[in-house]
């Protein structure tokens, strides 16, 4: 229970790796609002995490709008009491290459992954530092932030942009106790990663990656959790590689 009665916020936690974080805090004893832009599926992930004996509670947000995010600051700490932990995870996918990315799909996937993750970010981070006990703060970046990978423009550029935006928020939120990291999942098993990853890509991913198979939701959980505690509390501004050894490798895939 290292994570007892934190207040932990978790973007995109209706499903995939985000319900699979969202999971690993709760059973470390964190309270999780959940909060998605697909309100059935926040409040079902919510009911499942109560089934297993959590506190847990689903919101919607739709994270490219300032509004909304407002929103739901407001009705998570009136609810909760407070915020102690953000797992900034919303996102989509992207694989378009580079010539045919029109600007409606560049604009869309910045605003999410980018723009909102830093709309988050920022709100989350406003509430820490007013209530003066310090925090926590996860940005999901990529390995596609780190190389450049067929048909990552768009996506890439967003989680190369998140990763550097976290750095700089490590060091201006380091005076208010708070803790700014990313990890960078390889290639997980989601839907994201299904509906991107081409039979192409699955058989090369899993044969240049040294574990020789995609990672699970599961493992970026506890990844998380290891962030989240206060063995991390040195920590600052990093980016965490959760990938079976794809990018120590250094070899190349589409
Ligand atoms: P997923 O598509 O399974 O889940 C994403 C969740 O985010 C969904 O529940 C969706 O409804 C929600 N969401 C989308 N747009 C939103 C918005 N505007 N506001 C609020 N919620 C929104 O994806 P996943 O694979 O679980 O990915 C989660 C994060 O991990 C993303 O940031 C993704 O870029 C990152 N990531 C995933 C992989 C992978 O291989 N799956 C690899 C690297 C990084």
């Amino acid at each position: 229970m290292r994570l007892q009665a934190k207040i932990a916020l978790i973007t995109g936690g209706a499903r995939g790796i985000g319900f699979a974080i969202a999971t690993a805090l709760a059973r470390q004893g964190a309270v999780i609002a959940i909060a998605d832009i697909n309100p059935q599926g926040a409040n079902a992930a919510a009911a499942k995490l109560r089934e297993a004996g959590a506190q847990a509670h689903g919101f919607v947000v739709d994270v490219a709008d300032p509004r909304s995010v407002e929103t739901l600051l407001k009705d998570v700490t009136t609810q909760l009491g407070r915020l102690d932990i953000l797992i900034n995870n919303a996102g989509i996918g992207g694989n378009t290459p580079f010539l045919d990315i029109t600007l409606e799909n560049w604009n869309r996937t910045i605003a999410i992954n980018l723009t909102g993750a830093f709309i988050v970010a920022q709100a989350c981070a406003r509430r820490m530092v007013a209530q003066g006990h310090g925090g926590k703060i996860i940005n999901i970046a990529s390995l596609s932030g780190q190389r450049g990978g067929n048909g990552r423009g768009a996506y890439g550029a967003a989680k190369a942009g998140l990763e550097l935006l976290t750095k700089v928020m490590a060091v201006e939120l380091s005076p208010h106790g708070i803790n700014v990291n990313n990890i960078a999942p390889g290639a997980i098993e989601t839907e994201m990663a299904a509906t991107a990853h081409d039979a192409a890509t699955r058989s090369a991913y899993n044969y240049l990656v040294p574990m020789v198979r995609y990672g699970t939701p599961e493992e970026i959980g506890d990844a998380a959790v290891f962030l989240c505690s206060d063995e991390a509390r040195y920590v600052q501004g990093h980016t965490l590689n959760v990938d079976g050894g794809f990018r120590a490798a250094g070899l190349m895939f589409g």
